[in-house]
């Protein structure tokens, strides 16, 4: 995996954890992009998603397992003049990660990658009958090169433009 510094290590962890979907491209079998949103699971550098068994995405994954997921914490806009559009920015924290699909064939294994998307929403505790394990498709995306980038950086004279929601 790329080497990233604690700091932004921190700052990946953190985007990707505040997110309740992540965005899924792959090159489609005509070769072209496509892309998908869809909820997942992260632990320890591991992108976890997954879906039925069949279907466009997989097809394409099967021909070429190479994806890029992106995540982007809530973004605020916010300004400096506010009668001056080009001082208007969105403010916001981007993580975008690179890597290959894995598909995860053994059960106990298919259990915990869900347990973790699960507990990306919820700490609830589940269990899971034999045919939804089987039914499923469990991806594992092991992070080859990530980058983050935070935009908009708040002037000190700056407003947020919606008040209420937390400061990233
Ligand atoms: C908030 C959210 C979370 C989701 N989470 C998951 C998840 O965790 N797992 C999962 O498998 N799916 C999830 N989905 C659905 C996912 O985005 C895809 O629609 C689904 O995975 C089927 O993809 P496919 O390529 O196999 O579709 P196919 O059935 O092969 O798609 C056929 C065609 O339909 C169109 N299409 C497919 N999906 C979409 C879409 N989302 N929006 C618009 N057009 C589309 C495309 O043009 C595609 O070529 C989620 C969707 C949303 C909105």
């Amino acid at each position: 995996m790329m080497t990233v510094t604690v700091k932004e290590r921190a700052l990946i962890n953190e985007i990707i954890l505040k997110n309740r979907i992540c965005h899924v491209g792959m090159i489609d079998t005509d070769g072209m992009p496509y892309v998908i949103p869809m909820n997942f699971g992260y632990h320890d550098s591991i992108i976890y998603l997954h879906s039925a068994q069949k279907g466009g995405s997989i097809n394409a994954l099967e021909k070429n397992p190479n994806v890029c997921i992106t995540f982007c914490a809530e973004p605020m806009l916010t300004w400096q003049n506010k009668e001056m559009a080009c001082s208007y920015r969105m403010k916001g924290g981007s993580v975008i990660c690179r890597g290959q699909v894995v598909f995860e064939e053994d059960f106990d294994e298919k259990i915990k990658a869900l347990d973790i998307i699960m507990k990306q929403y919820t700490e609830e505790r589940f269990t899971y009958s034999v045919p939804s394990i089987n039914n499923v498709r469990v991806w594992k995306v092991e992070i080859d090169r990530v980058s983050t980038k935070v935009f908009g950086v708040p002037h000190p004279n700056s407003r947020n433009y919606y008040k209420d929601k937390p400061e990233f």
